[in-house]
């Protein structure tokens, strides 16, 4: 059995995640979100791209607005109301200072203590190669934590430096070492991974309800396992 994790700090108030896509925070995350939203805490989401590149069968032009929506019905559920996107090119996201800049304008607006953001390694569990949006976005969250603290870099931005930032929190690392119990979140985070339909139908012929149910609940088992058997969402945490 892998080591035992420890639980996500609760001393916050408010949290920004950042990921690349749409969806991205509903494979697993919501369902820790809306643990706490419960408990009066703000959660933000930015999104690096509109997704318009993610559905074989739907034009990019077609395709952004509708997993627009589904992004911002998604946060409904797990109690976001804020949800930007940067509007980089999905598929193509290049880590680099403008990426860092764009996080880092946002990480100074929204001033939060907790960031959370997605697996940045070369892949999911050592074999399933990762998207190089997800280890551009990924890596660029980490890098503007610091950044937004620093008056001298990126010193254009409309808000002021924030360095704040307490705790950079990566979802789905294959080497966790916290995690949320999200016993009372995960109907919710069904629900929320639901609300991307056209991108579930378009990707498998599963029955949406049973695919999405399968999927959260599943790696909730999993990480209860090493989470003192309670359901679970795993962080990988980086203090500042
Ligand atoms: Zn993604």
């Amino acid at each position: 059995m892998a080591q035992r994790l420890e639980p996500m700090p609760t001393d916050w108030r408010r949290a920004l995640a950042v990921v690349a896509h749409p969806d991205d925070l509903e494979y697993g995350c919501a369902s820790a979100v809306a643990t706490w939203t419960d408990a009066g805490r703000e959660v933000s989401y930015l999104m690096a791209t509109r997704g318009e590149a993610g559905i074989d069968t739907l034009d990019p032009a077609a395709c952004g607005p509708v997993r627009e929506r589904e992004e911002r019905a998604s946060a409904a559920v797990v109690g976001v109301s804020s949800v930007e996107f940067l509007d980089h090119a999905d598929g193509v996201v290049e880590y680099g200072t403008a990426l860092r800049r764009d996080i880092a304008a946002a990480i100074r607006r929204h001033r939060p203590e907790l960031v959370i953001t997605l697996n940045p390694d070369d892949t999911w569990g050592g074999t399933y190669w990762n998207t190089p949006d997800h280890r551009a976005v990924g890596r660029a969250v980490l890098d503007a934590a610091g950044d937004a603290g620093n008056r001298w870099i990126f010193p254009d931005t409309d808000a002021a430096p924030w360095n704040g930032v307490r705790w950079v929190a990566v979802a789905g690392s294959n080497s966790p070492t916290h995690a949320v119990d999200v016993t009372d979140g995960l109907a919710r985070g069904v629900r929320s991974l639901l609300e991307h339909r056209a991108y579930i139908e378009a990707l498998t012929d599963q029955d949406p309800e049973v695919y999405a149910r399968e999927l959260i609940e599943g790696s909730a088992r999993e990480a209860a396992e090493i989470f003192d058997g309670r359901p679970a969402v795993t962080f990988r945490l980086f203090p500042r």
